[in-house]
């Protein structure tokens, strides 16, 4: 189409549209581009005098889409070789809005995808579309503007439509506010009412460990008491018993003897259930106090091999007392100390038929772990802690004597002590009772 005159405008215009709607491109489109058209066509009528101006269909490379061209060949060069539409707006209503060409070969081109599902245009259906835009005649400026009335009335109540769903949207939207703010004021109330909960119940929890560590108190207590109170009368009775069998005595028949060395052997088991128990109040109760030193281990361990040699009566059992690695020294109680391994060294003695009874240090980083270990009758893994609650006693074991408050007395001394005890142990094969103690203490 040659456009040199004004009316010229109308027709591009016209034709625009035509050539959009034939293409596929949708109503809104049509009108922008049939818009941008008008635009540019005028422009170029001022600057240059008109253009000629070409309609084509491209294919585009990068969306594989198909894409109406129109080229505007100005019949003039463009002033700078360059080319920007006077009102801004006009390059948003088509993809793409620009210059293309050198020299004489400038054109300004505009371009607009055509929709994915538009028919595809073939050779043969362009033709068809070019007879048919050809049959039209072109109608006059009062056509034209009476055809751009109507699509700026339908444009209108385009607009008018998406600005009366806009208002459905957002009172929507202020509903949904509504709800949120509605649910989060709920969940709020929820916490705080759990928050309200959950502090009934600590303070609940508190009052029960409040009560319970009282209770434990008066327990300790107790058992400190009576223990201290049975003491005097059991030795009295362990003393009246040997003044009795004492060769500066009475000779007694052979019958009153036996019975004797029965009261004092009852009473000499009766006394270390009282001293156990007296001691393990003393432990509870908090009342022990270890008194801090730097323990040599290698002392403590030479006592121990002297004193428990003349407790191991089995030729069968070999005690062995290992040298403990230098520098053996641990930052701890050293009486209670020898008193937890005394413990351990005596009942593997007590659990052990045949093999040995092992004591062994082993220095690890900050920490010091003083193993037990025997080769007894063992513990089956299910009572590894039962062993450790006051009284307990693995069933079968009891006929080699005891009490049952060896092991849960010196786990409390080595908690006291800043350590841990544990066991190891399977029935057959022996068991390890390990101390792991803080070479530095507590
Ligand atoms: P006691 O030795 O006075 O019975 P303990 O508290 O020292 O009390 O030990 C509790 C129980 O644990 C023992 O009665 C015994 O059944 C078991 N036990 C302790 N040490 C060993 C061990 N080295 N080998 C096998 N069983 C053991």
């Amino acid at each position: 189409m040659a456009l040199r005159v004004e009316h010229d405008i109308f027709l591009v215009r016209q034709r625009g549209r035509e050539v959009a709607a034939a293409v596929g491109l949708e109503h809104q489109d049509q009108v922008r581009l049939a818009t941008a058209l008008s635009e540019v066509a005028r422009d170029l009528l001022q600057t240059v005098d008109g253009a000629d101006v070409t309609f084509a269909v491209d294919h585009d490379a990068r969306t594989g889409r198909q894409l109406l061209r129109v080229d505007l060949a100005p019949t003039r060069p463009l002033p700078g070789g360059r080319y920007e539409p006077r009102s801004g707006a006009v390059a948003r209503l088509v993809d793409m809005l620009g210059v293309t060409g050198h020299g004489g070969d400038t054109v300004v081109r505009m371009s607009r995808r055509l929709p994915a599902h538009a028919p595809a245009l073939t050779p043969e259906r362009l033709a068809e579309l070019r007879a048919e835009l050809a049959s039209n005649a072109p109608g006059t400026a009062l056509d034209e503007l009476a055809a751009q009335n109507a699509q700026l009335i339908n444009a209108l109540d385009e607009v008018r439509s998406q600005r009366d769903e806009l208002a459905v949207l957002n009172a929507e939207l202020q509903e949904t506010n509504h709800g949120v703010m509605a649910l989060y004021n709920q969940l709020t109330e929820e916490l705080e009412e759990t928050n309200r909960g959950v502090v009934a119940l600590y303070a609940e929890l508190d009052e029960k460990s409040a009560q319970l560590r009282a209770a434990s108190e008066s327990k300790s207590r107790f058992l400190a008491n009576v223990s201290h109170e049975l003491r005097a009368p059991v030795t009295a009775i362990i003393g009246l018993a040997r003044l009795l069998a004492d060769s500066a005595s009475d000779p007694l028949t052979a019958e009153q003897a036996r019975q004797v060395g029965l009261i004092r052997s009852s009473a000499a088991d009766l006394l270390s259930l009282v001293n156990e128990l007296l001691d393990l109040a003393k432990a509870e109760s908090g009342r022990l106090e270890p008194n801090w030193t730097e323990v040599d281990l290698h002392g403590v361990f030479g006592q121990l091999r002297g004193t428990l040699r003349a407790l191991s009566n089995r030729p069968e059992v070999e005690l062995v007392v290992e040298e403990p690695p230098a520098p053996a020294t641990v930052r701890s109680d050293e009486v209670l100390l020898a008193q937890v391994l005394r413990n351990l060294l005596h009942n593997g003695l007590k659990f052990t038929e045949r093999g040995e009874v092992r004591l062994r240090a082993e220095r690890q980083d900050d920490r010091w772990s003083l193993s037990v270990s025997d080769t007894g009758v063992g513990i089956p893994p299910e009572l590894h802690e039962r062993v450790f609650e006051e009284f307990y006693q693995v069933p079968g074991t009891t006929r080699v004597g005891g009490t049952g408050l060896g092991l849960p007395y010196a786990r409390r001394l080595v908690t006291l002590l800043g350590g841990t005890l544990e066991l190891t142990s399977e029935p057959g094969r022996g068991s390890v009772f390990t101390v792991v103690l803080p070479a530095g203490g507590v």
